[in-house]
């Protein structure tokens, strides 16, 4: 009988790293084991049909499916569509969004297995027991969380094509010692680092097989110095090997915990081959300490400016609206204090409730009011009106266009000037006001709108707007066209920075 693992990824560029654990993890079982992903977007019908080509005549078929909060609802259709017509398919859930609340979710009604928390070694287990015998008696099936050296990684699994087309996640450690009540990870407790050596064999492996883009999964990449350390030596010696064809890391960290040490080898990458993200989430000491958060607001911000100022790394900080006891006044304090840091991104959300996080405690007393439907987003709480959630919303849409994007380079200090909050409000209120909508606005358009507001709101003269406007038409263009002439062939060549560094980095460097 077939094993099917599989899963609805959010674009073809993510390429499922929990699915490829499996994979990795199937043993005897491997050689009929299979992996097909999908795209959200996709017929129910057209999957079906095509998970269904996998069942060998006169046999069933194991489907096992990774569930997340952005493929729930289509996995659910699927799985629907796929027990109408082929009942004696065996379908088996993991995944975060099926780990928590398991009693209340139709997919959960409709499957015939479920596995909550780490599937490694479980997933095998379960489809052996299905295939020998005697048939399960229970549905949901805790993971067993095995010691991390006894976990096969995967990472020989990404073909030469996800190579070639598509992020390569990777983790050397799994969870996080901090309890942020709106994370799943605040469940964990501590985190598990996987065996470095090992782990660094696996990234040569790749790297030697032409990969150039990871990206760090790790909550927490820089609580473990040493281990940090270690990892930025490996990519710090391919881009001395190989400066002409460099690699470019990504890394999830904490922002109040810098030392020396991982500054001077932070100092050490050159522009394009280094991102952070960095959770800040809310500079409010009250908030924080609601949601036990622990963050020291110092540090965070000295580091934020230190990496700004004496780093190339490109840095991403996220902020979240909708947080109990935040207020859009505190709100915007911080995301003022934050656009002063000077950080290349700032990722505005909002508030999500995730299956399982403890910050359901607050429900009651700060009136949290969720959206019963994935990915379960915040409509208004006490102290934010829906209809003031709603203008959080469209910033928070208006600001990756413009802001993010990198595509406004010049164009945003000026629309910022000396409140970047109430004046990015200001325009994201306007913009709705005059076009109704949030997506799908084309980019000629949206410079348009920019120009047509710094004229009619802002006094500017027609002149200077257009000239700013153009101003950052000019930067992309110099960009797009800043490659050489291959000698050889004559095609246009990448600059060597630009081609690992993602689209929106390459467009904040060129600014
Ligand atoms: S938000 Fe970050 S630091 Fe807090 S629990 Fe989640 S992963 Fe850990």
């Amino acid at each position: 009988m077939t094993i099917l693992l599989t899963t609805l990824n959010a674009r073809y560029a993510h390429a499922s790293l929990g699915l490829r654990y499996l994979l990795a993890n199937m043993d005897e079982l491997a050689a009929q084991t299979q992996l097909h992903e999908f795209v959200i977007g996709a017929r129910s019908t057209d999957i079906v049909e095509k998970i269904l080509s996998y069942q060998l005549p006169g046999e069933s078929l194991i489907v096992g499916f990774g569930v997340y909060i952005w493929n729930v609802t289509e996995i659910t259709q699927v799985v629907a569509v796929l027990k109408r017509v082929a009942p004696e398919v065996v379908i088996v859930l993991g995944g975060p969004e099926v780990s928590h609340e398991t009693g209340d979710q139709e997919i959960i009604r409709l499957a015939d297995y479920v596995i909550t928390g780490w599937g490694d070694v479980t997933f095998p287990a379960l489809c052996r027991q299905i295939l020998q015998g005697p048939k399960p008696l229970m549905k949901i099936h805790a993971g067993q969380q095995p010691p991390m050296n006894e976990i096969r990684l995967p990472y020989h699994l990404y073909t030469d094509q996800d190579i070639r087309h598509r992020t390569l996640y990777v983790e050397a450690s799994r969870g996080c010692p901090f309890k942020c009540e709106f994370c799943l990870s605040a469940l964990d407790k501590t985190a598990w680092p996987f065996d470095i050596d090992q782990f660094l064999a696996e990234m040569e492996s790749l790297y030697q097989r032409g990969a150039r883009l990871f990206k760090f999964v790790d909550r927490t990449f820089n609580l473990n110095v040493k281990t940090s350390l270690k990892i930025m030596q490996f990519f710090l010696d391919k881009l001395a090997a190989a400066p002409h064809d460099p690699v470019f890391a990504h890394f999830e960290v904490v922002p109040d915990h810098l030392p020396d040490a991982l500054k001077d080898s932070i100092r050490q990458f050159p522009e394009g081959a280094l991102q952070f993200e960095i959770g800040i989430q809310s500079f409010n000491p009250d908030v924080q300490s609601l949601i036990s958060r622990k963050q020291n607001n110092d540090k965070a911000a000295d580091n934020i400016r230190w990496l700004t100022t004496q780093s190339h790394a490109h840095l991403h900080v996220d902020l979240i609206a909708g947080l109990p006891g935040e207020t859009i006044a505190s709100f915007a304090d911080g995301f003022n204090q934050l656009v002063a840091l000077g950080p290349h991104e700032i990722q505005f959300g909002i508030l999500k409730r995730l299956r399982g996080t403890p910050i359901i405690r607050h429900t009651e007393a700060y009136a949290l009011a969720f959206d019963p439907q994935p990915p379960y987003t915040i409509l208004a709480n006490r102290d934010i009106s829906f209809a003031d959630m709603q203008r959080l919303v469209r910033f928070a849409r208006y600001w990756d266009m413009i802001a993010n994007s990198g595509r406004f380079a010049h164009t945003l200090p000026v629309i910022l000037h000396d409140a970047p909050f109430e004046n990015f409000m200001e325009l994201s209120d306007w913009i709705y006001a005059n076009t109704d909508a949030t997506h799908r606005i084309a980019l000629d358009r949206l410079a348009g709108l920019v120009a047509t507001w710094l004229q009619e709101q802002r006094g500017m003269p027609q002149a200077s707007a257009v000239m700013l406007i153009s101003s950052d038409y000019a930067g992309n263009a110099k960009h797009i066209q800043g490659g050489e002439k291959s000698r050889s062939t004559g095609q246009t060549q990448e600059p060597a920075v630009a081609r690992a560094t993602p689209q929106r980095q390459s467009r904040h460097l060129a600014a």
